[in-house]
């Protein structure tokens, strides 16, 4: 990736090098693209907090001198407008001056904290004051300027960093002043639409759905968790709240996912791009379901977790961690969609990536608008840091994977645990504690709301009491070292149905194993068979398969699928009467793997033929 961002294809360092004054050229790539390299300069930087690499921080230092070069003097810094004639600073807020400036921020102060260096958090706050001495102030002009905000994020993370106050004001006011100002196109407005979709039409506390683009709405959702944090102001958490369930009960796909329409319309009649439709409302072969959209959705989880501490929140992050958002990536880990729907057919047009309708589409290298590859291995990059959370007097595992921690308690004792498992494959996890305080402390441990009958052991002694599906099983104990926890979570197939008021799902199944989405694949099917024809028995058996040389290693689920075989004709409505049918046995592959295999169709849902003496 940084082969891309920073050659000439990517373009993205050239843009900062010409800014910089030591390139000739002109700014190609989209409005954002300063922002995208500033994540990409994130995940660098968690990638070094493992490694240690030098090589890393060496090369990070470098870009940051060319950034801090193409910084102007009174802080601004965004080379799309820089490198423009035509445009002026904050003109007009397609121009994705606010999201740039997020990244910046957000980099910038990971960079502080993993390396104590100061040289990227400087061009930061010389950004954020004159973002402060410009946004602060209520003008009609800037009012609503804020545009895929992540500036908000960036403006919290600052203050953690610096402690200084006016950064948390400045976030806050970000928010505050959304819904306030008469949504009309204005000389700042014009050129992209206006109202619900960027999250102006409505006061954030008066909220009761999400609108918008899915990506703008979980940016600016995921801020205002984060001023939240620092205000514990109660009609904040109450909106989000109302947000959180209205996503994740009534408009999020089976994987995860967000985003249900390439274009629509909001319940106020705006015009939605890429974004949340109406509730129930979730089409599975149009679904828009952006890579960024679904990250987001567990960034705003992660956000609530942390203000709640419920394993709901950790629940679907795991899901998207598993499903739509690493469906984003190819196994070998260099090629990326754009959107991720739940059904593709050969040349449907259905699959739209960012403007482009491309048919039967396969990943690629690099996606001329590329938000979404660097977010993904941002937040690859930084799991470790989901994965388990601090506690008043103890630690939470919210999420499952082998691994050695070594952290601190909140009262500065040292923790030492070493997890092993093969999960999400098999639910067996073992806890191993190496070192720890010889006063007693928690452990929670998340039990997955799919988990139901699980069962734990402490030093091979069952626990006795209630695990329940969907909590934190809390484990309060004089710890010593090598006690050991083993969690056995029953992970088998089950199949899920949508609630009946998704009409795009109605008698339709999709099957899942543990968190891990499946998917039927045409390469799995008989030659020409099109995915349209292929359903499920619903008293289907489903034998579980490690292969671990067959799509990075994974397990399949092998299932016999029944095959419509009476031929269709185009027109739209046809009489029927007994279909013929062909019974195949094959297997399902995890949703995130595929098409990795070729040009293929692949449906998530399929429709089920209950036997109902069964
Ligand atoms: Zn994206």
């Amino acid at each position: 990736m940084e082969k891309l961002l920073c050659g000439n294809k990517g373009h993205a360092l050239n843009n900062f090098k010409i800014a910089a004054g030591l390139k000739k050229g002109k700014h190609k790539g989209m409005f954002w693209h300063d922002g995208d390299f500033y994540k990409w300069m994130e995940a660098a930087v968690y990638v070094y907090a493992q490694n240690k690499d030098k090589k890393i921080l060496k090369q990070l230092d470098q870009y940051i001198e060319i950034i801090a070069k193409a910084q102007d003097k009174d802080g601004y810094l965004q080379t799309q407008i820089q490198l423009r004639e035509e445009v002026d600073r904050y003109e007009n807020r397609k121009y994705h001056e606010m999201y740039n400036t997020g990244h910046l921020l957000i980099s910038a102060c990971i960079h502080h904290n993993v390396t104590k260096k100061s040289n990227f958090p400087n061009i930061a706050i010389k950004q954020a004051d004159l973002l402060y001495t410009l946004f602060y102030p209520e003008t009609k002009q800037l009012g609503r300027f804020g545009f895929n905000q992540t500036q908000i994020m960036g403006l919290v993370e600052l203050y953690r960093a610096t402690d200084d106050k006016k950064y948390l004001e400045l976030a806050a006011r970000f928010i505050n002043r959304r819904g306030k100002y008469e949504v009309d196109h204005n000389s700042t407005t014009i050129g992209y639409p206006i109202g619900d979709m960027v999250q102006e039409r409505v006061p954030l506390r008066k909220s009761k759905e999400a609108a918008g683009h899915a990506v703008l709405a979980l940016y600016y959702y995921a801020g205002a968790a984060d001023v939240y944090a620092e205000t514990g102001e109660r009609a904040l958490k109450q909106a989000l709240d109302r947000l959180w369930e209205n996503i994740t009960q009534k408009k999020m796909y089976v994987t995860g996912a967000v985003g249900q329409a390439h274009y629509g319309a909001s319940s106020n009649r705006d015009k939605i791009e890429e974004g949340f439709i109406d509730d129930f409302m979730l089409p599975n072969m149009t679904a828009y379901n952006e890579t960024c959209a679904n990250l987001c959705n567990a960034m705003f989880s992660y956000r609530m977790l942390g203000i709640k501490g419920e394993s709901k929140y950790a629940d679907i992050i795991e899901l998207v961690l598993f499903n739509s958002g690493l469906s984003g990536i190819n196994i070998e880990g260099n090629k990326y969609f754009y959107a991720n729907p739940l059904r593709m057919i050969h040349n449907s047009r259905a699959y739209n990536s960012h403007e482009n309708a491309t048919e039967t589409p396969e990943r690629e290298c690099y996606l001329e608008c590329f938000c979404c590859p660097p977010n993904l291995v941002r937040t690859v990059a930084k799991l470790s840091s989901w994965a388990y959370s601090i506690t008043a007097n103890g630690l939470a595992i919210n999420l499952f994977g082998g691994n050695k921690l070594k952290t601190k308690l909140d009262d500065g004792s040292e923790l030492q645990l070493i997890q092993k498992t093969n999960y999400p494959w098999d639910g067996n996890i073992s806890i191993k504690v190496k070192k720890c305080k010889s006063s007693s402390f928690e452990i929670l441990i998340r039990i997955p709301d799919w988990a139901n009958g699980s069962a734990l052991k402490i030093n091979g002694k069952e626990v006795n009491s209630k695990i329940s599906a969907g909590k934190y099983l809390k484990l309060k104990r004089r710890w010593e070292s090598n006690d050991t926890i083993d969690l056995s979570l029953p992970i088998h197939t089950q199949l899920v149905e949508a609630h009946p008021r998704v009409e795009e799902a109605r008698n339709q199944i999709a099957v899942k194993r543990g968190p891990v989405v499946y998917c039927v694949e045409t390469p799995d099917l008989p030659t020409s068979t099109e995915i349209l024809d292929v359903y499920l028995q619903g008293n289907s058996n489903f034998e579980s398969k490690h292969q671990k040389d067959f799509l990075g290693g994974v397990t399949t689920l092998k299932t016999d699928l029944l095959i419509r075989e009476d031929k269709k004709t185009d027109k739209l409505y046809n009489s029927v009467s007994k279909p013929k049918w062909k019974t195949h046995a094959t297997q399902l592959v995890p949703y995130f793997a595929w098409s990795n295999r070729g040009k293929a169709e692949m449906t998530v849902f399929l429709p089920v033929l209950w036997n109902k003496e069964n």
